[in-house]
């Protein structure tokens, strides 16, 4: 069977963490447009030179450079299972484009998860966010903090803040959610494809919410 699944909602509502949760449980690929820049930025590839001060500002890469990084992704064998979708699309223009790839595949329509956090509570929890540098486990100053400051519980790598997680940074990424990506809810409401999810509860709780969803026919 293949499961499509596409994870929208503001930075901060938890799409990387309920992500990784599924990808884990499901055994498909967790596919997440941020991560693939990021690695280019570490490496120091050309694409990662152009992105790096766009990432930095909090402001959208390309729709031309995101499709074309998506496309190569979609060639790979393994999302013939399925792909749970993280940080992708971000505008209407990357989601026709995203149809047309997958039309072109033969899959079916994906399902898409929307994650509702109120905005307070977004700012909360990415200024406080840390990332594992070796794993990309993600933790929480005070929500969910390492056992050891600034430690991985899970690979012993170091946790860092992600350069876009300061407050001037957040505050712009939100404003571009809203501008840019919050007119997808209505895009794919309108396909009938969306679920709301609230994603202030529990994460196994959200987690079951959305699997019950992704199971459904
Ligand atoms: P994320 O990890 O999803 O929050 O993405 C971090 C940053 O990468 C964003 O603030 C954008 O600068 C860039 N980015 C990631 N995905 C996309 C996308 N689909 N379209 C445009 N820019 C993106």
């Amino acid at each position: 069977m293949h499961l499509g699944c596409i994870l929208l909602g503001a930075p901060g509502s938890g799409k990387g963490t309920q992500a990784k949760i599924l990808s884990e449980n499901l055994n498909i690929p967790h596919i997440s447009t941020g991560d693939i820049l990021r690695k280019e930025v570490q490496e120091a590839s050309s694409l990662g030179l152009k992105v790096q001060e766009i990432i930095a500002s909090g402001k959208l890469v390309s729709d031309d450079l995101i499709i074309e990084i998506v496309k190569k992704r979609f060639q790979q064998s393994d999302v013939r299972a399925g792909y749970i979708l993280d940080g992708f699309p971000r505008t209407v223009a990357q989601a026709e484009s995203f149809e047309s790839i997958i039309r072109g595949l033969h899959f079916p329509d994906p399902k898409v998860i929307l994650l509702d956090v109120a905005e307070e509570a977004l700012i909360d929890r990415l200024t406080g966010r840390l990332t594992c540098g070796s794993c990309g486990q993600v933790y929480h100053l005070t929500l969910n903090p390492p056992k050891k400051a600034g430690v991985c519980d899970l690979c012993g790598g170091s946790l860092e803040s992600r350069k876009d997680d300061s407050r001037e940074t957040v505050t712009n990424r939100l404003k571009v959610y809203e501008a840019e990506t919050a007119p997808l809810i209505s895009f794919y409401s309108s396909k009938g494809w969306l679920t709301r999810v609230g994603g202030e509860k529990a994460l196994a709780d959200i987690n079951r919410q959305i699997e019950v969803r992704l199971k459904a026919g």
